[in-house]
Formats: C-alpha cells, sequence, structure tokens
C-alpha cells in the first residue's frame, strides 16, 4: 500500500474515533479489513488459492502458509496503527448482555515478543504477529457461562480464527474473530454451532441437489444473514439516574407520557440531529471494517431507531452486528447518549426486535429462496420451501427456543411482533399452489411473475409488485428472496437463531435427499413434504385471537413464556438432529438448555432484587413526603394517595416474601417459579408504583420519568 492512501485510511481511522465527518466513509470502505482482495494483495497467489481450498475442504493451513499470512496481516494492521490484536469470540453471555446487548469477548494482546532469533542474551523486544498467535489463543476460561461443560479445575478454552471470517482493524486493535471451544473440544459459545451448522447445510444441500441432479456446478452451499437491528437512544445522563435500565436493561416503573406512539408519527420521521450525528459515525466506523451499512431510520416508537447492512454470508453477517452494538455504544459514549438494546426498555410502547433476514444458496448463485427464472431456479425454490415446511413444522419448537429470553417474553404475541406460534408464510399464492402440488400438479406450476399496479395518476409511473405481499405478522414470512426471521429480539446474537435455521433447513434437505435416494420422483417426493408438513403454513393474520385457536387445532405449539419454551430444547428428537448433523453433541445440546435456563434466572432475579432497592430507597421515602404535604389538608386529599402509597408497601412486601419462598437447586423449577409467581408480583408492584406516579408532585418522583426519558433528544 502506497504512502498516500495508507495515511488516508489513518485519517479515517481517526474520522470514527475521534473527529466526526473528517472522511467520506463511501471512500474509506472496507479498507480495515483483511479481507479476499487485500489478501489476493498482500500474498502469493498459490498460498491465497490453498487458503480458499482449505476453506471448503476444512483441511488445516499449513504452517509455512499461516507464517506467511500472519507476516502479511501484521504489516497490513501495522500501516493502519494497530498496536494490540485481540481473539474476539462470543461466549454464551445471554440476556445477562442484555444490558449492553450481546456483545463479544476479547481482551487486547501486544503485537510485540522478544526477538528469539536474535544473538543477544537478553533477547530484545520487536513487534510481529507470530502465525501461532494468529491462528489460536488459549485462555482460563472459567468464568464463562459454559452449561457444566468444563468446571473450574479444568478451565482451559481456546479461541481458534474462523478462517472465514475478515479479521478487521479499528481503534490500534487487530480483531481476529473467533470460535471458542474447551480442551475437550466442546463448543462453550455462539460462533461454533453456527458455523457447524453452515457445513450442515452444505453437505445436506450437496446431496439434495445431487438427489434432485440440478445446480451440477455447486461446489458448495452458503446460508446468509441480512439482520436489522432496532434500539433506542437516549440521554446518557437521564440513563445513569435510574436503576433499573442501568441494572436490567429496561425500565421496571413509569407511567407512559400522554403522547407517546399514537398514529405511529415517529416511524421514517426525520432523525433528530444528535442521533443522526451517532448513526453517522457508526456508519463510518463500519464501512471502514467493512460492514456496508445499508439503512437508518427513525421506527415506531419514539426515541426508537434502527440501522441495517446489506447481507453477508451468515458467520460473518453475525459477527458485525456483534460489532455494530460494540461500536454504538462506543460512539454513543463520546456524544453523552446512551443506547438501549432491550427487547421491552419501556412498558406500553413498542418494544425493539432484530430481524434476520435468510436464505440459504449455492456458491454458482442459485438461492432457494428466490422464485427463479430457469427451470432449474424454480424448481429448487419449491423444493426449497419445501425443505424449509419441513424443518419449521418437524423442529417447531427448536426454533421458538432461539427467541426465548426474558426481554423477548415482552414483545411476542403483544400486537408488535409475532405470536410465539412458529408458522412459515410462503405467499396466498403459493399457499394454493402447495395445494395443487398435494394434488399431483407439476413442480413447474408456480408463476412468480412480478405485477404491475397502476397509480392512478400521470406523473408517477405504474410500480412493479412482488408476487406475493408481505406479512408483518407472521414469525417467518417470505420477502421476495429470502424469509426474514422477525421473532428475534434486539439483544440477541444472532447465531443461534441463525444456527437453528440452517439446522431445520439440512434437515429438510436431507429427508428431501433420503426420499429421492430411496425411489421416489422428485415431484412425489416435495408433495408428500408438503402434505405432511402443511399445517405449519399460515397467510392470515397472525395477530388475531382467532389464530391462536386454530393454532391449537392444528397441533402447533404456543410456548409463550421462556421456560415453557426453553424445556422443550433439550428433546430427544432435538438432541438427535444436532447430533447426526455434527452442530452438538448430545452432552452440548444439555448444556445450552443449562445456559438459556441460567440466563433466565439471573436476569429475572436481578430485575425482582432492582425492584426492591428501587421501592424501598426512592418510591416509598418519595411516597413518605408527598403525604406529608397534606397533613393539614382535607382528607379528600390525604385519603387517596394514602391508599395508594400503602397499596406500593403491601405489593413490596408480597413481592419479598415471594423471593422469600423461591426454590433452589432445580434450574427448571426455578425459571417457572420466577415467570409463574415472581414476575405477576413484580407486575403488581409495579401498578401501585405507576399509580402513585399519577398522584405524586412531580418534583418528588425520584427518577427521570418517561416523558424526559424517550423524549430527551
Ligand atoms: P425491510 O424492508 O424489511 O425493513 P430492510 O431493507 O430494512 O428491509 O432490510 C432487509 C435486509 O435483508 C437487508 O439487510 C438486506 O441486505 C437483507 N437481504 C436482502 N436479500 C437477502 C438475501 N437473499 N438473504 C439474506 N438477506 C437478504
Ligand atoms: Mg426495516
Amino acid at each position: 500500500m502506497g504512502q498516500a492512501t495508507s495515511s488516508a485510511v489513518l485519517q479515517a481511522v481517526t474520522a470514527v474515533t475521534g473527529a466526526p465527518g473528517s472522511a467520506d466513509p463511501l471512500a474509506t470502505m472496507g479498507k480495515n479489513m483483511f479481507d479476499d482482495k487485500v489478501m489476493a494483495e498482500k500474498l502469493p497467489a498459490a498460498v491465497v488459492k490453498r487458503f480458499q481450498e482449505c476453506l471448503i475442504s476444512g483441511a488445516p493451513t499449513t504452517e509455512d502458509d499461516q507464517k506467511i499470512i500472519a507476516d502479511a496481516m501484521f504489516e497490513w494492521a501495522r500501516e493502519r496503527g494497530a498496536v494490540d490484536f485481540s481473539h474476539w469470540f462470543f461466549p454464551l453471555r445471554g440476556q445477562g448482555g442484555a444490558v449492553g446487548g450481546m456483545l463479544g469477548a476479547f481482551k487486547q494482546d501486544t503485537l510485540l515478543d522478544l526477538d528469539f532469533g536474535s544473538k543477544y542474551v537478553t533477547k530484545p523486544m520487536k513487534a510481529c504477529l507470530p502465525a501461532e498467535r494468529l491462528f489460536q489463543g488459549e485462555t482460563d476460561g472459567s468464568s464463562f457461562p459454559n452449561g457444566g461443560l468444563r468446571v473450574t479445575h479444568s478451565a482451559a478454552a481456546f479461541t481458534t480464527w474462523d478462517r472465514s471470517s475478515p479479521p478487521f482493524v479499528i481503534n490500534k486493535t487487530l480483531y481476529i474473530p473467533c470460535a471458542f471451544i474447551t480442551h475437550f473440544g466442546k463448543c462453550i459459545d455462539e460462533k461454533t454451532p453456527l458455523l457447524r451448522s453452515m457445513d450442515a447445510v452444505k453437505s445436506q444441500g450437496l446431496r439434495m441437489l445431487k438427489a434432485v441432479g440440478l445446480g451440477k456446478d455447486a461446489q458448495t452451499m452458503h446460508s446468509y444473514l441480512g439482520w436489522e437491528q432496532e434500539f433506542f437512544v437516549m440521554d446518557a445522563a437521564l440513563y445513569k439516574a435510574r436503576p433499573d435500565l442501568v441494572n436490567t436493561g429496561r425500565t421496571l416503573f413509569g407511567k407512559l407520557p400522554t403522547r407517546h406512539q399514537q398514529g405511529d408519527l415517529n416511524y421514517f420521521q426525520a432523525i433528530p440531529t444528535s442521533v443522526q450525528n451517532l448513526l453517522d459515525n457508526v456508519q463510518a466506523a463500519m464501512l471502514l471494517v467493512g460492514c456496508p451499512m445499508a439503512v437508518k431510520h427513525n421506527e415506531v416508537a419514539p426515541g426508537q431507531h434502527e440501522m441495517s447492512p446489506v447481507f453477508r454470508v451468515a458467520n460473518v453477517s453475525c459477527d458485525s452486528n456483534v460489532f455494530f452494538m460494540e461500536t454504538m455504544n462506543r460512539e454513543a459514549e463520546k456524544l453523552g447518549l446512551q443506547v438501549l438494546f432491550h427487547e421491552k426498555p419501556f412498558a406500553g410502547i413498542n418494544g425493539s426486535g432484530k430481524h434476520a433476514n435468510w436464505s440459504v444458496g449455492t456458491d454458482t448463485g442459485i438461492n432457494f429462496f428466490y422464485p427463479g427464472k430457469t427451470d432449474e431456479g424454480r424448481k429448487l425454490y419449491v423444493s426449497g420451501i419445501a425443505c424449509l415446511a419441513y424443518g419449521l413444522s418437524q423442529y417447531n419448537e427448536l426454533v421458538r427456543c432461539t427467541v426465548a429470553t426474558a426481554g423477548n417474553d415482552h414483545r411476542l404475541g403483544a400486537q408488535e411482533a409475532p405470536p410465539a406460534i412458529i408458522s412459515l408464510y410462503p405467499g396466498q399464492g403459493f399457499e394454493q399452489f402447495v395445494d395443487a402440488v398435494i394434488a399431483g400438479a407439476d413442480l413447474l406450476g408456480y408463476k412468480a411473475e412480478k405485477k404491475h399496479q397502476q397509480t392512478g395518476c400521470t406523473q408517477a409511473m405504474f410500480i412493479e409488485a412482488n408476487v406475493e405481499d408481505r406479512n408483518r405478522t407472521a414469525p417467518f414470512p417470505f420477502c421476495g428472496n429470502r424469509f426474514e426471521f422477525r421473532a428475534v429480539g434486539s439483544s440477541q446474537n444472532c447465531c443461534l437463531p441463525v444456527m437453528v435455521c440452517n439446522a431445520i433447513m439440512a434437515a429438510g434437505m436431507g429427508h428431501l435427499a433420503g426420499l429421492i435416494e430411496g425411489g421416489m420422483s422428485h415431484r412425489d417426493a416435495v408433495a408428500k413434504m408438503f402434505k405432511e408438513n402443511k399445517h405449519v403454513i399460515f397467510t392470515g393474520n397472525g395477530y388475531s385471537p382467532e389464530w391462536k385457536e386454530e393454532a391449537a387445532k392444528r397441533g402447533l405449539p404456543n410456548l409463550n413464556t421462556t421456560p415453557k419454551a426453553v424445556v422443550t430444547w433439550s428433546s430427544d428428537k432435538n438432541k438427535k438432529l444436532f447430533d447426526d448433523l455434527k452442530i452438538y453433541t448430545k452432552e452440548e445440546t444439555e448444556a445450552r438448555q443449562e445456559v438459556m435456563l441460567e440466563n433466565y434466572i439471573n436476569c429475572l432475579t436481578i430485575e425482582a432484587q432492582t425492584m426492591i432497592n428501587m421501592v424501598e430507597t426512592g418510591f416509598v421515602p418519595a411516597c413518605a413526603k408527598d403525604l406529608k404535604k397534606c397533613e393539614n389538608m382535607s382528607s379528600k386529599f390525604s385519603e387517596p394517595r394514602k391508599t395508594a402509597y400503602e397499596a406500593i408497601v403491601d405489593e413490596l412486601e408480597k413481592l419479598k416474601a415471594c423471593m422469600d419462598a423461591m426454590p433452589h437447586g432445580d434450574l427448571e423449577k426455578e425459571a417457572t417459579y420466577l415467570c409463574d409467581k415472581v414476575k405477576v408480583q413484580m407486575g403488581s408492584l409495579r401498578e401501585a408504583v405507576d399509580k402513585a406516579e399519577t398522584m405524586m408532585e412531580s418534583s418528588l418522583y425520584p427518577y427521570p420519568t418517561y416523558e424526559q426519558m424517550i423524549y430527551s433528544h
């Protein structure tokens, strides 16, 4: 890289770490990402070729090549001002991280080492990145959640570079995206199972292509993800004055201002200047490390916004989402702002989700979820949806589990997000086609032509509408060239939901291949899969009460709380699926369930304790002060207040007693108790406090109010 360009890059680094807007983010796009293009420039062609082949075959990179790659990466990273490097990975922190979003873990290691090649006895220091440090790291991992897969006396855990996710430099650190496993090769992170599921998509996908005799040139299969991240932005000082936000990521008390989201006025409104600055800085930082941010806009609730990138291969996209959340936090801090990634920071207005737009396809460009213009494309599209319908119906609970968190329980089924019932929306036209295939029709019968709609005026031209309408009430709607898993929560790491999408799709593709390998025709096999799984297809209104009844008739589960969902995770059927696809051993599946329950218990316990603290040290003293003011007034003033304030104390005592009676020693029982008993009592306490807020002199309210927080910029 020439001197001029390298200083431009450094300037861009300054732009995102210091003064905003001093460089054009589009001009520095991808400059700090060590991708295929950089590799082609910096490395001998033979090394690049071997490296790429290993990514398809899974073979290790040879020691010689490791050294050549590490040296080149070192030089490249130094040109971008890197002083440290970091193995960056995703421990199973779950919603515990909801306070700041599901973030990555890393420690910074110096790019210095002793020069063992030197002749001096006191070996001098030398800046370098030894190959073994790039490819592998060891750490004491005993403080990371592991679901019993690692005990403290056998604490070693290892990070290993996910070679298909490009390292990048930001804030003087070379980030190396990694998988994280124990001394015995058990995965204790979000990333490893995702990578294994991508392998399963490849093996079952290629097997299916062979069985149906299509896509013959394909060497491998990929899964893709494009996330849409929703979040709230508020004033950092107000955030810090709310113990509930600081401790739990959401407000546990507070009444809505008179004007909140009636009329959805905030949706697509102009972005306030302070937030616009934040989003611009984040966009620049993300572009620099190669994540093409595509969209930013205001969301429905006041104070709520969204950003999303152009989709990428699933693992790279999951990485970029975590990095996005980290970057948001970092850049917000510089501007005195606070980002809320929790699924439901404020009761009564919309919460935040993270739609996971997902597709699978071949390296030759065939997308299984694009209706296709050729006969081959059309047949694969119809087959792809049959595989997905099979996966969603056979492993329905599994899909539900991937979005089961304490935070998401406030959203799912609350008319702002899909219900907890998992169904498939392939479009109404496609649903009719499914019936036709079951009745014997040919697989090529689905017509996916776009439709012209007239605007009715001369000035604006006709529009070209997609063959199928959108359905916002479905958890899994078709969106023209992908499916959108809409139930994912905003604070979640996308790895688990996408891993399970891949797994159920791989199961479907394996099943279709198996039927054909057993002698059935392609058409009949697809028809059979549609017939046996049609009950998962639903194209009506998912928010309607009738759907709940209808789903029950169809035998689709409605696991409407996290504990109810999570206990289905380790069923024999699910363990077998993961084991067959080499995604999780049976032990790893069980460990993951344990971690999910632990996360839920932690979340609810911290919430309940925070409530108790806030009532005792904030609300009760405020009520007492307010009541004192009424002392010499008529009982018309004092009585309603006294009654309302005493109710708070009663409900507080009930919550304390409820916590004291909590069972211990059995995670399932603890989680269920917290959900069925503690959470209900938390609701009653909140109601009492929020009622008091309507009577109390406003200057006595001990914390920033909803009105102050959601309209803080
Ligand atoms: P919406 O209109 O649903 O709000 P957005 O434009 O905000 O959609 O986001 C759609 C996301 O889907 C983007 O990240 C986009 O890159 C991604 N996407 C588009 N096509 C695909 C595909 N084939 N596979 C996966 N993701 C895709
Ligand atoms: Mg969107």
